[in-house]
């Protein structure tokens, strides 16, 4: 028999082993942190309402930095870098001064426990050296998106509370100058928000307006040794809040924790990557994304390892990610769906322009990876495992992913990848009922991880079980729609919300993944829309580069796609699709805009002159 599958059997044994003995498993994870003190209990409770690791002491900060220094001081913790390959190295001895000037300058400003402290920055060491000091202080952080509107900006600072800001005075993406402090200004002035300080990184600039809330970083921060004590904080307190990317609603607010949710990413990430001491780790993602921090900030240097900072945008040339991946010999890359298939856009270049030898592995997040970037992959870098890892801002750990840290398992194009250990996935009918393998259904959890997140400002539970508890009985629904193979792979087949009902139910990434594999295509959202008391299925489409819009174009791909099972009634052609900031497709805009219907909450748009621009291309 393969190998791979001794490999498959190898995580099905770890999955039943935690399945069977939760508390066993956990137990053994939490020895991946140091503990100020180590907790009287390892689960208490049941799911939503959960407690992990009762009464454990530990201090983020202190993991990140300080427990490295005796013998990693010199060694690198990160790299940052940007569009024109400027770059800079920091140690773990500079990363441990840096984190405590920060938190000297917090603390002076009154920042303590039980505070929030929003960040608005792009990925820069700052943007790691304040996330770390608001730990080491056992405040709670908040990253938001850089192009947020001020609108749905002063509304999350409202809603998370934060009295302090971080910012920078600006950045820098796909070749353009982004005036962070501005914006803020601008938006300061215009809403009502609890912000009383803004500290304000200059990165060597001088052209923004300095206001009675502002404090200049540089000017304010200690030249000598600075040592701050790192505060003792309970494993259930709020390490962190995340908004949702609002792909399928308006973004709600988690919180994840100071114990549970590091150690559920330092587990996740050993059966992932099973990162060696030299390997160096790259995350390609927007600084207000979960990923950005989960490893940046929660596991590189938890880990002591050292990673990539990067600021700007992959696509702005051809050779950039080759050249980044050459200069610091890049092994491991977490990367958005949408990166790669701008990789794959970018054409061979992208990956060829460079030495990138050092390359071990990609790991895909945020959608599923269609099978044609998938293919192009294999093509052009066959000798980089791609991994897959299926989670969710509510429940960060993998939900299905290809543990390749575990042992190597087969790999299925189109798939999220096995059961991981720690975590249960189950694909039910519309009554809750478990479906056989092959049948299309909704994806629950049996969640019993401790990167279940809780919703902010929901002390008794009641928004947690209302939005995620009550749809079926006694499982946390994801709103994804998929189905297991008979080797017990989940495939993801589109948002629950987005299946089309044509005769049977049909997820959007069925009809998608065929229409990439045309030769004229670069990418695609099929949506469902009102047809003669059902629903027809409309596919908007981006041409390729050099290619012409035609009615001949649009009956080719209609017959590409009735040859593999799809009857497509229409097929528009625009310029590009409408995305959230993380990259995803906003296919409920889409929805919305071919049926008539509101809108709703698009403030995590990344662009929303698209809006126009769709309207018209639809006939609206
Ligand atoms: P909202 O919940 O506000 O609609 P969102 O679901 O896009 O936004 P995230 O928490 O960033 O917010 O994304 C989680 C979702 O992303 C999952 O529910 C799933 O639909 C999709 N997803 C993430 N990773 C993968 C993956 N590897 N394969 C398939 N789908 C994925
Ligand atoms: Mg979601």
């Amino acid at each position: 028999m393969d190998a791979k599958f001794y490999g498959l059997e190898k995580v099905i044994k770890e999955w039943e082993e935690a399945k069977k003995d939760p508390e066993k498993f956990w137990a053994e994870k939490a020895k991946l942190i140091t503990w100020f003190k180590r907790p009287d209990k390892i689960i208490e409770g049941h799911p939503p309402f959960e407690k992990w690791y009762v009464n454990g002491l530990l201090n983020i900060s202190y993991n990140a930095v300080d427990r490295h220094l005796p013998e990693k001081g010199e060694k690198v913790a990160f790299y940052w870098v940007n569009e024109r390959l400027e770059s800079k190295a920091i140690s773990y001895r500079d990363l441990y001064c840096e984190v405590n000037r920060a938190a000297y300058v917090l603390k002076e400003l009154g920042v303590k426990k039980g505070d929030t402290v929003s960040l608005l920055m792009p990925s820069i060491p700052e943007a790691l050296y304040f996330s770390l000091a608001v730990h080491r202080l056992g405040a709670t952080l908040v990253i938001h998106y850089v192009g947020l509107s001020p609108e749905t900006l002063s509304y999350r600072l409202n809603d998370c509370d934060s009295k302090v800001m971080v910012v920078a005075s600006k950045g820098f993406r796909n070749g353009n100058e982004i005036r962070i402090k501005d914006f803020v200004d601008k938006l300061l002035n215009e809403y009502k928000t609890p912000v009383e300080k803004v500290l304000v990184v200059k990165r060597g600039y001088d052209d923004f307006n300095v206001n009675k809330m502002d404090i200049i970083y540089e000017e304010v921060k200690p030249r000598g040794k600075v040592e701050v004590e790192p505060v003792a904080v309970e494993s259930n307190e709020v390490a962190t809040i995340y908004y949702t990317s609002g792909t399928t609603g308006r973004p709600k607010g988690l919180t994840h924790t100071n114990g549970g949710y590091v150690v559920a990413l330092n587990t996740a990430f050993k059966s992932i990557f099973n990162p060696r001491q030299n390997d160096v780790w790259w995350t390609i993602s927007e600084l207000g994304w979960p990923v950005w921090p989960m490893a940046n900030i929660y596991v590189i240097p938890v880990m002591g390892l050292t990673g990539v900072l990067f600021e700007g945008f992959i696509g702005y040339k051809p050779d950039l990610f080759s050249r980044v991946v050459e200069r610091f010999g890049v092994s491991l890359v977490w990367s958005s769906t949408t990166t790669l298939y701008t990789l794959k856009s970018l054409g061979e270049e992208s990956v060829k322009s460079g030495d990138i030898s050092t390359l071990r592995m990609i790991l895909n997040t945020g959608e599923p990876l269609n099978v044609g970037a998938w293919m192009w992959l294999r093509e052009h870098i066959p000798n980089v495992y791609i991994a897959d890892a299926y989670w969710m801002t509510e429940h960060l750990y993998p939900v299905a992913a290809t543990p390749f840290g575990i042992a190597e398992i087969p790999y299925k194009p189109g798939s999220a990848g096995t059961k991981f250990p720690g975590s249960e996935y189950v694909v039910v009918d519309d009554e809750g009922k478990p479906l056989p393998p092959q049948s299309k259904g909704y994806i629950v959890l049996k969640p019993c991880s401790p990167a279940l997140a809780k919703m902010h400002k929901d002390h008794n539970g009641e928004r947690v079980v209302k939005t995620y508890w009550s749809r079926f009985q006694g499982y946390f629904y994801t709103g994804d729609y998929g189905y297991v193979d008979k080797d017990g792979y989940l495939y993801v087949l589109g948002r629950a919300d987005d299946v089309i009902t044509a005769g049977e139910r049909i997820g959007t990434m069925e009809v998608e993944s065929v229409v990439v594999t045309h030769p004229a295509i670069a990418e695609a959202a099929a949506v469902g829309y009102k047809k003669d008391g059902g629903e027809g299925i409309l596919v908007v489409a981006v041409p390729k580069k050099g290619v012409s819009e035609s009615q001949e174009l649009e009956n080719m791909i209609k017959e590409y796609l009735r040859n593999s099972g799809y009857i497509v009634d229409k097929v528009v052609f625009v310029r590009r699709l409408p995305k959230t900031k993380s990259g995803k497709i906003m296919r409920r805009l889409l929805r919305a805009l071919v049926r008539g219907e509101e809108i709703g909450d698009v403030s995590t748009l990344d662009d929303p002159s698209i809006i126009e621009e769709l309207r018209k291309a639809l006939g609206q």
